[in-house]
């Protein structure tokens, strides 16, 4: 991209922020709330923002984009949100009006055959394959393209299930356990409350920052990244291992109290509501 068209580095060194979505931005699977949208919007005066999750693009559209359009995002603001989908293995930018794909790294065809088939064939065997409390038109194992997604309520549950259902971690670990015995040439990662992402090797969230990182043609000290899963064998902490700076935050609200420190450092007072 033009180097003209990113912010360049002001007081301080950083000048993109990136996040993880689920537990960062949001309650896992919703809509970030107005007050982060609000916080994110004026960001986009100052800030290069880079969400960067597992989710698919569509989902970035529902959570992020949408919840920014009614918190009064202006175009002009858009240019400088940069979406990286499925751990950043797809990009998207917002030019002349609309979301464009700058590149996209899919997986084959015969990869996502046989990663569904191992997952379904794990999860049945331990006993956690629960197909019937699915809603209609709902599914356990999604292709989204440069990885698959294993939910084991579905991507409809109500959040308070999805919560319960394996809060320690202890069945996705048992699932991945199985997974990697039967396929061991994958990238298993635990993220959100129910999900299980099998990508390539090498398709982790390191993968999307080093594209990131490419594509705004910057140094990853200008990065500030946000993410809940920040210890070793979390979904987040290949951008640690990485070297780059990281908040480790529980919950949106850290991130809200995070995000009100650094513009009020530029001295901007977001209210709340
Ligand atoms: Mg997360």
């Amino acid at each position: 991209m033009p180097q003209s068209t990113i912010y360049q580095p002001m007081t301080t060194k950083k000048h993109v922020l990136a996040f993880d979505i689920d537990q960062t931005l949001n309650i896992a699977k919703t809509p970030i709330p107005p007050e982060i949208a609000d916080l994110l919007v004026e960001c986009l005066n100052y800030f290069e923002i880079c969400p960067l999750s597992g989710q698919k693009f569509e989902q970035f559209l529902v959570q992020i984009v949408d919840p920014l359009k009614h918190a009064g995002v202006t175009k002009g603001q858009l240019a400088h949100l940069h979406l990286f989908p499925a751990q950043g293995t797809q990009y998207y930018r917002f030019e002349n009006d609309n979301w464009h794909q700058v590149y996209n790294y899919p997986l084959k065809e015969s990869d996502v055959a046989s990663i569904t088939a191992t997952l379904e064939a794990a999860a049945r065997e331990l006993g956690y394959w629960e197909a019937s409390q699915l809603a209609a038109g709902d599914e356990i194992i999604e292709n989204r393209l440069s990885q698959v997604t294993f939910s084991a309520l579905g991507q409809k549950a109500p959040t308070e299930l999805k919560y319960a259902w394996d809060s320690d971690m202890k069945k996705r670990e048992a699932i991945v356990a199985k997974c990697q015995e039967k396929l061991p040439d994958f990238l298993y990662e635990i993220g959100g409350t129910t999900s299980i992402n099998v990508a390539a090797p090498g398709m982790n969230k390191e993968f999307g920052m080093n594209h990131l990182l490419e594509e705004l043609n910057i140094e990853k000290s200008a990065v500030l990244y946000f993410g809940d899963m920040t210890e070793p064998g979390g979904n987040d902490y290949p951008v640690v291992a990485m070297g780059v700076d990281t908040i480790s935050v529980r919950s949106h609200e850290d991130t809200a109290y995070a995000l009100r420190g650094i513009l009020g450092l530029l001295g901007v007072i977001v209210k709340a509501d």
